[in-house]
């Protein structure tokens, strides 16, 4: 199927005509441009701003099961259009086309998740101290929510936001990656055909803005948006995160990470190799849950480094659109480069490098593949400290579990973490509260590919946010607490006594 034909089929054939100022759509499958996308400027986007505040104000309003019911019914477009989607995120984003579907999945599962949940959001009843009385909790819909997306799950990031914000009474402005805005364009207008169709809906509850960095931080500077969800890099969230914080907005922070798994002496080693290698090289290494650091006990890294070396040898690496490649490319030039400085500073440390070179799939020079890197080290260099966005396997080993667990621990980042065991002892320290710092903890399974039904989010620089399954809902409403007074006296907490006349 032609690049062309993709997009057509997916809703979004390509304009080929330059637009000033436009982005340029690219597929990572061969470098080449895919369509020209107009960017919105600053004045667009204050409208847009202003309209979801609009819409907010009816939205809110709308009794939730009826909000569910937008949400069912985008879900069943989605369902439809399911393998046009997932070819789309194959195309602009690269990886395969298992993992597209899988990530169109995901957009179908989170919004069956919020469906349900459009008849829970459920509060609390209190037991009030003074007689007569009663003490809730309410929660309500908060306003427009700014939604800044990453270009590695140029969808189901979306949808995880938009979902929940939605059926809790909230507005959304999506700003997506400039690297993938074809997939936003093409998922929010079947959003936005559902919303036509649908009577309590105002036009205006869900709108996408296209643009690059500065429209992302048009989003987190007004005022207008108490919730910026923004999902990308450290650096972004460093940015972004003191410029919510100095208006009072709050944001929801889904950053880097640097995860790791622990491999101990009674581990079941072929079940660990397949987790471990879908974890490292599945989606090229560009997923925040990639597996980057291996800990593996000294009695078995010999045997495991051995093992890995075989699977790694035998990935089919190229085009994510074929059936059998299990390796898609990196995203643009700009990946490769930093893959390989990463790779020059282990050599630098003294590691040992396999892999990692640039690979030619006939017909796609334009695109930047590499066989994905085992670095093997006795020591966990700065280097490897850092998030590097591509396909990159430290393995180092241990002596012992109290060492693992702190290399384990040592990096900046707390997203996701694993450990593959069959002793329980090893596996609940692991995860208690002197265990992995991550906000994912797994156990003979990999750091990566979380189902909907948890919250999803990690700790330190990952930025603290959570979002997705669980009780993430509650991020995208403001709590009230209330107090009816439904006797005939009129008496003050705490015992104090204020008499007039
Ligand atoms: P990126 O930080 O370059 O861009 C992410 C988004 O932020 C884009 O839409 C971009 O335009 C916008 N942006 C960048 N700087 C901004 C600023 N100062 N103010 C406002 N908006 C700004 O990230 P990327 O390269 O697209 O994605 C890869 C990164 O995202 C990796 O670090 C990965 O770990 C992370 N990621 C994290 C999660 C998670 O849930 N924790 C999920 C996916 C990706």
């Amino acid at each position: 199927m032609s690049f062309r034909a993709i997009m057509q089929e997916a809703g979004v054939p390509p304009a080929t005509a330059p637009i000033a100022g436009a982005l340029q759509a690219h597929t990572p499958i061969d470098g080449s441009a895919l369509s020209y996308v107009p960017v919105d400027n600053a004045e667009v986007i204050g409208a847009r701003i202003a309209a979801a505040q609009e819409a907010f104000l009816v939205w809110r309003a709308v009794p939730a099961p009826v909000r569910g019911e937008l949400i069912r019914r985008f879900a069943r477009r989605v369902r439809r259009d399911k393998q046009a989607l997932g070819k789309l995120i194959s195309l602009e984003s690269g990886k395969i086309l298992s993992e597209g579907l899988g990530e169109v999945q995901e957009v179908i599962d989170i919004c069956d998740f919020a469906v349900g949940l459009s008849r829970q959001l459920y509060g609390l009843t209190i037991a009030s101290e003074r007689p007569g009385h009663h003490l809730l909790e309410r929660w309500h819909p908060l306003g427009p929510v700014g939604v800044i997306t990453a270009f590695n799950f140029p969808m189901a990031v979306w949808a995880w936001n938009a979902a929940l914000a939605l059926v809790c009474g909230n507005t959304v402005i999506w700003k997506p990656s400039e690297k993938t805005p074809l997939c936003a364009l093409a998922l929010h207008r079947i959003l936005s055909e559902v919303i036509g169709d649908f009577a309590p809906a105002h036009p205006a509850i869900s709108q996408l803005v296209i643009g690059r960095r500065e429209a992302g931080e048009q989003i987190a500077d007004s005022a207008t948006i108490p919730l910026v969800s923004a999902t990308g890099s450290t650096a972004m969230g460093r940015a972004l995160g003191p410029r919510v914080a100095a208006r009072f907005g709050r944001s929801l922070l889904e950053l880097g990470g640097n995860n790791a798994a622990i491999v101990t002496p009674s581990a079941d080693l072929a079940l660990s190799l397949r987790a471990i290698v879908f974890a490292a090289a599945g989606t090229a290494g560009q997923r925040c849950t990639t597996l980057r650091r291996l800990i593996v006990h000294r009695s078995l890294a010999t045997q495991l480094k051995g093992m890995l070396r075989k699977s790694y040898a035998s990935l089919a690496v190229g085009s994510p659109l074929e059936r059998d490649t299990l390796v898609g490319p990196l995203i643009d030039a700009g990946a490769f480069v930093r893959m390989q400085s990463a790779l020059a500073a282990a050599r630098q440390a003294g590691a040992t490098v396999i892999g990692g070179d640039r690979v030619l799939p006939p017909g796609l020079d334009g695109g930047y593949y590499v066989r994905p890197a085992l670095v093997e080290t006795d020591t966990q260099f700065e280097a490897m400290k850092e998030e590097t966005f591509a396909p990159i396997l430290y393995v180092i080993p241990y002596d012992s579990f109290e060492q693992a667990l702190a290399l384990q621990n040592e990096v900046r980042q707390g997203l996701s973490s694993a450990i593959f065991t069959t002793d329980m002892r090893e596996a609940e320290t692991f995860l208690s509260a002197t265990g992995s710092d991550c906000g994912i903890a797994n156990v003979n399974t990999g750091p990566s590919g979380a189902e909907i039904g948890g919250a999803f989010g990690g700790e330190k620089e990952t930025g603290g946010g959570r979002e997705s399954g669980s009780d993430a809902w509650k991020t995208y409403m403001r709590r009230q607490t209330q107090t009816v007074n439904y006797s005939s006296a009129m008496p003050l907490a705490q015992g104090v006594q204020f008499p007039v006349e």
